[in-house]
Protein backbone atom coordinates (compact mmCIF):
# COMPACT_ATOMS: atom_id res chain seq x y z
CA UNK A 1 0.00 0.00 0.00
CA UNK A 2 1.40 3.30 -1.04
CA UNK A 3 0.40 6.67 -0.23
CA UNK A 4 0.74 10.01 -1.31
CA UNK A 5 -0.04 13.59 -0.26
CA UNK A 6 -0.30 16.21 -2.62
CA UNK A 7 0.82 19.98 -2.88
CA UNK A 8 -2.31 20.25 -4.67
CA UNK A 9 -2.71 24.39 -5.08
CA UNK A 10 -5.40 24.48 -8.14
CA UNK A 11 -2.48 25.56 -10.94
CA UNK A 12 -1.19 23.04 -14.02
CA UNK A 13 1.69 22.29 -11.94
CA UNK A 14 0.10 20.59 -8.94
CA UNK A 15 -2.41 19.24 -11.49
CA UNK A 16 0.12 17.02 -13.41
CA UNK A 17 1.57 16.17 -9.97
CA UNK A 18 -1.99 15.21 -8.95
CA UNK A 19 -2.21 12.85 -12.18
CA UNK A 20 0.95 11.81 -11.82
CA UNK A 21 0.34 10.14 -8.19
CA UNK A 22 -2.89 9.06 -8.81
CA UNK A 23 -1.20 6.92 -11.33
CA UNK A 24 1.36 5.28 -8.92
CA UNK A 25 -0.03 5.59 -5.67
CA UNK A 26 -2.89 3.31 -3.89
CA UNK A 27 -4.37 6.13 -1.93
CA UNK A 28 -3.87 9.93 -2.82
CA UNK A 29 -4.61 13.23 -0.67
CA UNK A 30 -4.58 16.77 -1.26
CA UNK A 31 -3.02 19.68 0.48
CA UNK A 32 -3.46 23.20 0.07
CA UNK A 33 -2.88 26.99 1.69
CA UNK A 34 -4.81 29.71 1.77
CA UNK A 35 -2.06 32.71 2.86
CA UNK A 36 -4.07 35.38 1.37
CA UNK A 37 -2.57 35.32 -2.10
CA UNK A 38 -3.75 37.36 -4.52
CA UNK A 39 -4.56 34.61 -6.69
CA UNK A 40 -6.87 33.38 -3.99
CA UNK A 41 -9.48 31.95 -7.14
CA UNK A 42 -6.84 29.05 -7.69
CA UNK A 43 -8.64 27.41 -4.01
CA UNK A 44 -11.49 27.86 -5.97
CA UNK A 45 -10.76 25.72 -8.41
CA UNK A 46 -9.25 23.09 -6.62
CA UNK A 47 -12.42 21.06 -5.32
CA UNK A 48 -13.61 21.45 -9.36
CA UNK A 49 -10.32 19.66 -10.29
CA UNK A 50 -10.51 17.26 -8.22
CA UNK A 51 -14.16 15.94 -8.84
CA UNK A 52 -13.53 16.33 -12.68
CA UNK A 53 -9.99 14.08 -12.19
CA UNK A 54 -11.85 11.49 -10.60
CA UNK A 55 -13.97 10.96 -13.90
CA UNK A 56 -10.44 10.32 -16.47
CA UNK A 57 -10.00 6.54 -14.67
CA UNK A 58 -12.13 4.80 -12.57
CA UNK A 59 -8.42 4.19 -10.43
CA UNK A 60 -8.42 7.65 -9.71
CA UNK A 61 -11.50 7.98 -8.64
CA UNK A 62 -10.91 4.87 -5.93
CA UNK A 63 -7.63 6.25 -5.21
CA UNK A 64 -8.16 10.20 -4.13
CA UNK A 65 -9.04 10.83 -0.69
CA UNK A 66 -9.42 13.51 1.73
CA UNK A 67 -8.18 17.36 0.92
CA UNK A 68 -6.77 19.61 3.73
CA UNK A 69 -7.06 22.78 3.20
CA UNK A 70 -4.90 25.02 5.53
CA UNK A 71 -5.07 28.35 6.83
CA UNK A 72 -1.61 30.06 6.09
CA UNK A 73 -3.25 33.86 6.49
CA UNK A 74 0.20 34.61 9.23
CA UNK A 75 2.58 34.10 5.90
CA UNK A 76 0.48 36.76 4.34
CA UNK A 77 0.96 38.67 7.32
CA UNK A 78 4.61 38.27 7.68
CA UNK A 79 5.61 38.97 3.59
CA UNK A 80 4.84 42.24 1.87
CA UNK A 81 5.58 41.11 -1.64
CA UNK A 82 3.45 41.08 -4.84
CA UNK A 83 1.82 37.72 -4.33
CA UNK A 84 0.11 38.84 -1.28
CA UNK A 85 -0.50 43.04 -1.82
CA UNK A 86 -1.67 45.13 -4.68
CA UNK A 87 1.40 45.93 -6.47
CA UNK A 88 3.05 45.76 -9.85
CA UNK A 89 5.01 42.43 -10.30
CA UNK A 90 8.90 43.55 -10.83
CA UNK A 91 12.55 42.05 -9.95
CA UNK A 92 14.09 43.62 -7.17
CA UNK A 93 17.70 44.72 -6.89
CA UNK A 94 18.63 41.21 -5.65
CA UNK A 95 17.15 39.71 -8.71
CA UNK A 96 14.40 37.91 -7.13
CA UNK A 97 10.70 38.96 -8.70
CA UNK A 98 9.02 40.81 -5.99
CA UNK A 99 6.15 38.12 -6.48
CA UNK A 100 8.48 35.82 -3.99
CA UNK A 101 7.61 34.93 -0.69
CA UNK A 102 10.64 34.22 1.43
CA UNK A 103 10.72 30.18 1.98
CA UNK A 104 7.01 29.74 1.02
CA UNK A 105 8.11 25.89 -0.30
CA UNK A 106 10.26 25.51 2.98
CA UNK A 107 7.02 26.68 5.15
CA UNK A 108 4.27 24.65 2.86
CA UNK A 109 6.71 21.68 2.70
CA UNK A 110 6.96 21.29 6.85
CA UNK A 111 3.02 21.61 7.53
CA UNK A 112 2.69 19.04 4.72
CA UNK A 113 4.75 16.69 6.24
CA UNK A 114 2.88 17.47 9.66
CA UNK A 115 -0.57 16.18 7.91
CA UNK A 116 1.20 13.45 6.10
CA UNK A 117 2.70 11.95 9.72
CA UNK A 118 -0.98 12.45 10.80
CA UNK A 119 -2.09 10.89 8.29
CA UNK A 120 0.90 8.10 7.47
CA UNK A 121 1.20 9.04 4.21
CA UNK A 122 5.07 8.57 3.13
CA UNK A 123 5.63 10.52 -0.09
CA UNK A 124 4.98 13.90 -0.36
CA UNK A 125 4.62 15.15 -4.01
CA UNK A 126 5.07 18.72 -5.02
CA UNK A 127 5.55 20.54 -8.29
CA UNK A 128 8.69 23.02 -7.83
CA UNK A 129 10.63 23.33 -10.64
CA UNK A 130 14.34 24.14 -11.61
CA UNK A 131 13.51 24.32 -15.43
CA UNK A 132 11.70 27.26 -16.08
CA UNK A 133 13.21 28.86 -13.25
CA UNK A 134 11.35 31.77 -12.37
CA UNK A 135 13.70 33.51 -9.35
CA UNK A 136 12.41 31.14 -6.59
CA UNK A 137 15.63 29.71 -4.31
CA UNK A 138 13.39 27.13 -2.89
CA UNK A 139 12.07 25.46 -5.61
CA UNK A 140 15.62 23.96 -6.35
CA UNK A 141 16.45 20.40 -6.37
CA UNK A 142 19.28 21.07 -3.92
CA UNK A 143 16.40 22.87 -1.27
CA UNK A 144 14.28 20.29 -1.41
CA UNK A 145 16.35 17.00 -0.41
CA UNK A 146 18.15 19.27 2.24
CA UNK A 147 14.24 19.63 3.24
CA UNK A 148 13.77 16.11 3.26
CA UNK A 149 16.48 15.54 4.98
CA UNK A 150 15.73 17.94 7.49
CA UNK A 151 11.87 16.89 7.74
CA UNK A 152 13.22 13.66 8.46
CA UNK A 153 15.71 14.49 10.87
CA UNK A 154 13.11 16.88 12.84
CA UNK A 155 10.24 13.68 12.76
CA UNK A 156 12.00 10.74 12.91
CA UNK A 157 10.37 9.64 9.47
CA UNK A 158 10.69 8.41 6.22
CA UNK A 159 9.57 10.80 4.25
CA UNK A 160 9.96 10.81 0.62
CA UNK A 161 9.71 14.40 -1.19
CA UNK A 162 9.14 14.13 -5.06
CA UNK A 163 9.07 16.41 -7.35
CA UNK A 164 8.40 14.97 -10.76
CA UNK A 165 8.60 18.34 -12.49
CA UNK A 166 12.14 19.49 -10.87
CA UNK A 167 13.68 19.25 -14.69
CA UNK A 168 10.55 19.63 -17.00
CA UNK A 169 10.12 22.96 -18.86
CA UNK A 170 6.76 23.79 -19.32
CA UNK A 171 5.82 21.91 -22.72
CA UNK A 172 6.97 18.76 -21.49
CA UNK A 173 4.54 19.53 -18.23
CA UNK A 174 2.03 19.51 -21.17
CA UNK A 175 3.53 16.31 -22.75
CA UNK A 176 3.45 14.48 -19.36
CA UNK A 177 -0.14 15.08 -18.56
CA UNK A 178 -1.12 14.04 -22.07
CA UNK A 179 0.58 10.74 -21.20
CA UNK A 180 -0.79 10.81 -17.54
CA UNK A 181 -4.26 11.37 -18.66
CA UNK A 182 -4.61 11.42 -22.81
CA UNK A 183 -6.61 14.46 -23.87
CA UNK A 184 -9.51 14.58 -21.08
CA UNK A 185 -6.68 15.27 -18.56
CA UNK A 186 -5.01 18.17 -20.99
CA UNK A 187 -8.56 19.72 -21.41
CA UNK A 188 -9.08 19.95 -17.25
CA UNK A 189 -5.39 21.47 -17.13
CA UNK A 190 -6.50 23.68 -19.30
CA UNK A 191 -10.13 25.05 -18.70
CA UNK A 192 -9.59 24.11 -14.94
CA UNK A 193 -6.29 24.98 -13.31
CA UNK A 194 -5.21 28.73 -12.65
CA UNK A 195 -1.56 30.38 -12.75
CA UNK A 196 -2.31 33.96 -13.28
CA UNK A 197 -0.84 35.76 -10.33
CA UNK A 198 -3.30 38.59 -10.51
CA UNK A 199 -5.83 36.06 -10.08
CA UNK A 200 -7.73 37.03 -13.78
CA UNK A 201 -10.02 34.64 -15.00
CA UNK A 202 -12.01 36.73 -17.16
CA UNK A 203 -10.00 36.36 -20.81
CA UNK A 204 -9.44 32.72 -22.46
CA UNK A 205 -6.75 32.35 -24.49
CA UNK A 206 -5.59 29.00 -26.52
CA UNK A 207 -3.90 28.61 -23.17
CA UNK A 208 -6.18 28.45 -20.79
CA UNK A 209 -7.54 31.67 -18.51
CA UNK A 210 -5.09 34.56 -17.13
CA UNK A 211 -4.47 38.50 -17.94
CA UNK A 212 -1.59 37.37 -20.10
CA UNK A 213 0.64 39.89 -19.97
CA UNK A 214 2.08 38.53 -15.92
CA UNK A 215 5.20 36.21 -15.45
CA UNK A 216 3.24 33.18 -14.74
CA UNK A 217 0.80 33.79 -17.71
CA UNK A 218 3.53 34.44 -20.21
CA UNK A 219 5.26 31.37 -18.87
CA UNK A 220 2.24 29.32 -19.43
CA UNK A 221 1.45 30.97 -22.91
CA UNK A 222 4.94 29.92 -24.15
CA UNK A 223 4.58 26.71 -22.80
CA UNK A 224 1.40 25.89 -24.54
CA UNK A 225 2.74 27.14 -27.68
CA UNK A 226 5.61 24.82 -27.62
CA UNK A 227 4.15 21.66 -26.51
CA UNK A 228 1.87 22.47 -29.58
CA UNK A 229 4.65 22.88 -32.02
CA UNK A 230 6.42 20.05 -30.53
CA UNK A 231 2.75 18.10 -31.04
CA UNK A 232 2.05 19.41 -34.77
CA UNK A 233 5.87 17.86 -35.67
CA UNK A 234 4.97 14.55 -34.38
CA UNK A 235 2.11 13.86 -35.69
CA UNK A 236 2.81 15.97 -39.25
CA UNK A 237 -0.47 18.17 -38.50
CA UNK A 238 -0.73 21.95 -37.87
CA UNK A 239 -1.05 23.31 -34.58
ZN1 LIG B 1 -1.57 36.72 -15.47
Amino acid sequence: MTQALVLFSGGQDSTTCLAFALARFNHVETIGFDYGQRHRIELDQRGRIREQIKTIDPLWAQRLGDDHLIDLGVLGQISATAMTRDVAITIEANGLPNTFVPGRNLVFLAFAAAVAYRRGLQHIVGGMCETDFSGYPDCRDATIKAMQTALNLGMEAKFSLETPLMWLDKAATWTLAEELGGPALVDLILEETHTCYLGERGMRHEWGYGCGTCPACTLRARGWAKYRAEAATKTGRPA
